[in-house]
């Protein structure tokens, strides 16, 4: 365990490797990083060269980052492996194979196959891509010692990334970027598409609702066509995409693609990539219902980001369906991935349509006023949480971003701030209670100046007790003896300790006052030794 630093204790053991559920299956998660930890012979051979780095990912892409640059580096330093590979901008070593100038693409436009030249003969052959790519890692003695999990993970992972490449590559694939929006939208257009089919699975197709893109936002249509002239992947660019921190960005988003095959989308996105004309798009294979899952072009996720584009829609306007800036202000013109009052997730081409559609069945549950609605929120009433008709909220009041019942509420009695009812909120302890005003507070603070303020008016302070009486006749002033400006100041002491006091020897009575302090030789209070007893 000593070595293994990607975790350091059971939990985070379960937070990188715990079990999962992924569409109903279940799965260890990060089952890749849990086969390089169970790998003893390995992780011997490891531990002996000193460099336990291997041991330290905590996540796949870090994890292939670094094995990819050990098999560049192994292959480097091999005498046998003298013929270099540059695949996708990483570096090879092949003793059997060299690339021509087509730099592996096939002239035939095999997407899944690598062109290559055999050293024997002279000859050009084409691979599929895994296998190539198969015998330049386990070419290299770093790539020998890889158990064959994270071996066939690494072809995997760069089949994928080749086709995608490759499809981008083929000089009978162009890649299209304009306001050609109908020919996206038109089924005429898009390769092998049939209703029944999942090419291009978009309920926009042939609705001739891509107007939207042209009036209402700014945005650009980007396809890839194949030497025929038919689309095989399409997607929709908004070049001004603005974050919480009103950083632009250009970002693609809605990609569809031929046989719905994420390899043609990924390839329409490497194209924009290598085009430089995005910064950001939509994860390949997310669903439409996730509008945060955003990557910029490093892979590196934008899930917390808060996006927002401009958007001029009224309510009888053209409108396409939208799964990232799916809220939509009227307001302030602005749609946005976060929220807002109207959903732009919308089939039936204009927000008037989508209400008339839907007129015929409300089918949100209003648990508050007991009725059907549009839409709901959570709110909370009287201690408990209920639904409410997000038009019908006027009885709520937002508060920490909540909406609570007004009776839920209620004003600080010192400062007037919202706070929590206590009677209905109890549990949260997020008031202060005043023993003496017997009244509840936003904050201590809040709390403290009150009580103070109540006993200054209504009760009676003994400085010697540092305490608060009820009635005047508890306190009695005294004479005390500051030591500082060597004479007496009044003070005041409760009833009960003066008594104990005089009984103990510790207060004089002269002359109808008490002291604390007297010039014990004469009897009498320092400074009053001439005068005489005004009792005797
Ligand atoms: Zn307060």
């Amino acid at each position: 365990m000593l070595y293994i630093t990607s975790f350091s204790n059971y939990s985070e053991f379960q937070e990188i490797f715990g079990v999962r559920e992924f569409d109903g299956k279940k799965s260890r998660k990060n089952k890749i990083l849990l086969s390089l930890l169970k790998d003893k012979k390995l992780f011997k051979e490891t531990v002996k060269s000193g460099d336990l780095t291997l041991f330290s990912f905590k996540n796949l892409v870090s994890l292939r980052n670094y094995l990819l640059h050990k098999i560049t580096v192994s292959g480097a330093k091999s005498k046998k492996l003298n013929h270099q590979i540059q695949l996708l901008g990483r570096y090879y070593y092949s003793d059997k194979y060299r690339l021509d100038e087509l730099d592996g693409i096939c002239e035939d436009g095999t997407p899944n196959a690598v062109r290559y030249i055999n050293l024997e003969s002279g000859r050009v052959f084409k691979m599929k891509c895994g296998k190539f790519y198969k015998h330049l890692i386990e070419s290299t003695r770093f790539g020998q010692k890889l158990n064959e999990t994270l071996v066939i993970w690494l072809c995997e992972e760069f089949n994928m990334e080749w086709q995608a490449h490759a499809i981008g590559m083929l000089p009978k694939n162009k890649l299209y970027i304009n306001d050609n929006f109908a020919d996206i939208y038109n089924s005429s257009r898009l390769k092998g598409y049939d209703e029944d089919s999942d090419s291009f699975i978009s309920c926009m197709v042939d609705k001739d609702y891509y107007n939207f893109y042209k009036y209402s936002v700014k945005a650009k249509a980007a396809y890839l066509e194949d030497e025929k002239g038919m689309i095989i992947a399409r997607c929709i660019i908004f070049p001004e995409v603005y974050d919480q921190d009103d950083n632009v960005w250009r970002y693609a988003e809605r990609q569809y693609s031929y046989k719905c095959n994420d390899i043609y989308k990924r390839a329409l996105v490497d194209a924009l990539i290598q085009a430089g004309e995005i910064d950001c798009f939509k994860k390949i294979g997310a669903s439409c219902h996730e509008p945060n899952a955003i990557v910029d072009i490093n892979g590196n996720s934008l899930a917390d980001k808060k996006f927002r584009i401009d958007c001029e829609l009224d309510w009888e306007d053209t409108l396409s369906y939208q799964d990232t800036f799916k809220y939509y202000s009227m307001h302030d013109r602005e749609a946005n991935n976060y929220c807002g009052s109207y959903s732009l997730e919308v089939t039936e081409g204009s927000l008037a349509n989508a209400d008339e559609d839907s007129e015929s069945e409300p089918d949100e549950y209003d648990s508050y006023h007991d009725r059907d609605a549009w839409e709901v929120c959570t709110v909370y009433y009287h201690g408990s949480e209920e639904t409410c008709d997000v038009e019908d909220r006027e009885d709520f009041l937002l508060f920490n971003g909540k909406w609570y019942h007004e009776d839920d509420l209620m004003e600080c009695p010192k400062c007037g701030k919202k706070m929590l009812n206590p009677e209905y909120w109890v549990e949260d302890k997020d008031y202060f209670h005043g023993e003496y005003t017997n009244q509840d507070y936003c904050c201590e603070d809040c709390r403290d100046k009150a009580e103070l303020e109540y006993k200054e008016e209504n009760m009676f302070y003994s400085d010697y007790d540092d305490e608060w009486y009820d009635n005047k006749s508890d306190v009695v002033v005294y004479r005390h003896f500051s030591h500082i400006t060597g004479d007496y100041e009044d003070q005041t002491i409760s009833r009960e300790s003066l008594l104990d006091k005089l009984e103990s020897g510790e207060m004089y009575e002269w002359g109808g006052q008490y002291f604390d302090v007297i010039n014990e030789e004469v009897g009498k209070p320092y400074g009053y030794e001439t005068l005489l007893e005004f009792a005797a």
